[in-house]
Order: structure tokens, then sequence, then C-alpha cells
């Protein structure tokens, strides 16, 4: 009789491929099996097995953890191999160290690497959907740098198309696939538009993490210190500073900030989306850099290779101004429904941030039309809801009933409106004036 594992084998998704699986969300669907909370699920089996500096003690807390630091159970860092041992324990399976990114970027103290809530693509899950295949959060969409789909070339959403939320890292309950605010099925693509620079640009980041990560499986190190080493190597061939610095548009000062050069009390490391950028720009990839030693002597040399291509963070995606406009103006006019800034941009395809940059007028007015659309909207329900406990109130007075909180609600086309503030108030009021209430 082979051993029993106290939690279900489960097997995660795409080990050994670039889609392989995060682990919080193996942590999530493994729950889903159960048909429980994944905090339930923690707070039980992983929480009490936790050495005291990780202890998570109240469960409050672990909601907190679970919309925000949880996300490093996917990182390099020191929390994600205490998790995967407790959990490779339970489940008796040995693969789960696969489902953090320290198998792709070895154990580089890096910051800013992550993003602060899971993304997702649409398309994928529809797909999978469609498929019967399980619906999961591959390590990739939880990477800053990801911004787009390899396969379907869309990008990748971050907030609810419904609610406009971000999304739980470890869920409370919700069904894979589906927002874990306001449980809306996630797999509706926009038809946002991607150009050709942030296709290539993208490309070539899912290229270099595969090398990264065949290298990491195959010597279970990456030398990072080394890409520095070769840098400054590069930096003390005369003229070789000027030319990277007019290569990748970085300031020559960085260079020497990033080996410590600059201020020796410390070596300001670059996050892992400056090393990329940089990289890009060079027209290597960070593994080479990192592998063989003149790499980027031999960029400084190659006299043909001029053409600056970084793809700077703001202008990734070139916008296309009056096609923004032509539909600024028809919100704004009335035509379109009432969209916020941040809306306006998911519609059109853009970063937020560039929006407000190009038409920061137009999206502040965007802002306080949309605020006072909701808040209209607001007062609307609250006055129909009002309206209803009068009618509530009066249809139990006439039949010689007491008006009570219980009898009222259930007479309510939506019960749970007697929690809000004005019908409470409403209900008191007129309990007051038919003489129930002194
Ligand atoms: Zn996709
Ligand atoms: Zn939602």
């Amino acid at each position: 009789m082979p051993p029993r594992s106290r939690l279900y084998h489960l097997p995660p998704c795409d080990v050994g491929t670039v889609w392989v699986e995060s682990l919080t969300s193996y942590i999530n669907r493994l729950a889903w099996m159960y048909r429980v909370s994944s905090r339930l699920l923690v707070a039980q089996e992983i929480v009490p097995q936790l050495s005291s500096e990780q202890q998570i003690p109240s469960f409050a807390k672990l909601a907190t953890f679970s919309r925000s630091s949880a996300m490093g159970l996917n990182g390099t860092g020191d929390m994600a191999p205490e998790w995967v041992t407790i959990l490779e324990r339970l489940t008796l399976r040995s693969d789960l160290h696969w489902l953090t990114l320290r198998s792709w970027l070895g154990e580089r103290p890096s910051r800013g690497y992550l993003r602060k809530t899971p993304a997702w693509c649409p398309v994928c899950y529809t797909e999978w959907r469609e498929q019967k295949l399980p619906l999961y959060q591959p390590l990739l969409w939880m990477l800053q740098l990801v911004t787009t789909c390899p396969r379907h070339q869309v990008l990748l959403e971050d907030r609810c198309p419904h609610c406009q939320k971000y999304q739980s890292i470890i869920t409370l309950k919700t069904t894979p696939g589906h927002c874990t605010q306001c449980q809306t099925w996630l797999g509706q693509p926009l038809d946002a538009v991607v150009e050709q620079d942030t296709m290539d640009w993208q490309e070539w980041v899912i290229h270099s993490l595969e090398e990264l990560h065949r290298e990491y499986v195959k010597t279970r190190a990456l030398p990072w210190e080394r890409f520095f080493a070769h840098l400054a190597m590069c930096l003390g061939e005369w003229g070789s500073c000027s030319k990277l610095a007019n290569l990748t548009g970085f300031s020559r000062d960085v260079f020497y900030l990033w080996v410590g050069r600059k201020n020796r009390s410390y070596a300001h490391s670059p996050s892992l989306e400056t090393i990329f950028e940089f990289c890009y720009a060079c027209n290597v990839t960070p593994l080479q850099v990192m592998k063989t030693s003149d790499t980027l002597l031999q960029v400084v040399r190659d006299e043909t290779q001029l053409q600056q291509r970084r793809p700077s963070r703001f202008t990734r995606s070139r916008v296309d101004q009056e096609r923004c406009l032509e539909f600024i103006q028809a919100v704004l006019d009335g035509q379109e429904e009432p969209l916020g800034a941040s809306q306006v941009a998911r519609r059109l395809g853009y970063d937020t941030r560039l929006l407000v940059y190009h038409f920061p007028q137009e999206c502040k007015l965007l802002t306080q039309r949309a605020q006072a659309y909701r808040r209209q909207r607001r007062e609307k329900r609250e006055a129909q809801v009002c309206e209803e406990v009068r009618q509530a109130v009066m249809a139990l007075h006439e039949q010689g009933l007491f008006p009570t909180h219980g009898k009222v609600r259930t007479l309510l086309s939506d019960p749970n409106n007697i929690r809000m503030p004005k019908a409470i108030a409403t209900w008191h009021a007129l309990r007051r004036e038919l003489g129930y209430e002194s």
C-alpha cells in the first residue's frame, strides 16, 4: 500500500514549459477541487505549519495577505520555498518548486518584477473552457515584464471588465476564470490594438525568459553576479560607456551605479525590467551577457549596431491621438456611455498613464463626469429603494401588522437593500410617523 497524501495529489499545469502554473494558482485550484475557500485551506493546512517568522496568525490578516503580499509566493524570495515544502509534503508531489520564479530567475534578489495582482489572457480562458482544460494562472502572467499573451497577441488584463477591480491572489471563494470580487466571467476579450513594436519586444522577452529557465533547469543556478562583472569589464574599455549609452538611451552614470563604481557603499541593483530593456537595446539576451564575458564588448565594437531600439516604458505603444480624441469626445458628448479615464484607456487599448499624459484636461473631465454619473445613479437607486420601503411599511400598516425589520425586508424586490442607510432611515421615520416608535 503506497503512502497516502493528506491533500489531493493534484498535478500542476504545464511543468517544464514556459506556460508552467504559478504557486498561488495551484493553491487556488487545489482548494477548488474540494470546493472550499482557498483561504480556509491555507488557514487550516498551511499556516499552522509555517515557521514563526512567517506566521499569519488571524484570518483577518490572511485576507490582507491574500490580496497583497501573497504574490511573493510566486517569487524568488524566502517565502516561496517554505510554502513549496509544506505543499509538497501535503500533496506528496515533488514538482511544486517549479511553480515559483526561482526556477526562471535564480536567487537574484530583485524588486518589482512581480505584478501586484494577477493578470490574465481572456482568450486563453475562453479556449481552455471550450476545450474543457483546467483554468489556471501561468507564472508568466504574474510578471510585470509580460504585458501580452504570447499565444494570442492580445494585452493581458488586470481589472475585471465588469467591476473594474483588481483580483485577489488567494481567492476567498471563486470559480476559476471568474472575477474574485464580483464573479463575472473573465474570458471576454477587449478589442485592444497591440502595436508591432510591443509584439516584437514581448516575443523577445518570452524568448529570453525561456532561455534563462532552460539554463536554470540544466545548472540549478543563474550567475547574475557575472552579468554585472561582464558589464564592468566592458565599461573598462575606452569609449565603451558612451557607446552603450548611445545605443540604449540610458545615462552613462546609470551603468556605473549598477556595477557599484559610482557609490562604493552600495551597488544600485537595476530592476528586471531595466535589465531586459538594456539587453534588448543591445540585441543580446541576459543569459548571453552572463555566460560570455565579451558579449557586451562585441556589441560596443560592432559599428553596424547603432540603431536605438530600446522599448521606452512611456512610448512603448505609440498613441493614435486622433482616434483617442474622437472617442473621448464621443464619451464627453454623451454618444457613448459615461466612462472614466481608465475605462476609456482600456477601450482604446492604452495604458491609463499614457492617456493622461497626452490628454490631461480631457481625462480630468472624463473622471468628473463618470463620478457625477455614478453619484446620480446611486441617488436614483436609493430613492427607488426608499419608495419600496415606504410602500412595504404602508402595506403592513394597512393590514394591521407591525412593520418589523424582517417583514419589511421580505417585501422588497431585493431584501438586502434594507441594509442601505437611507432605507433604514426611511423605515424609522415612517414608524415614528405612524406611532410605532417614539
Ligand atoms: Zn492567450
Ligand atoms: Zn469583477
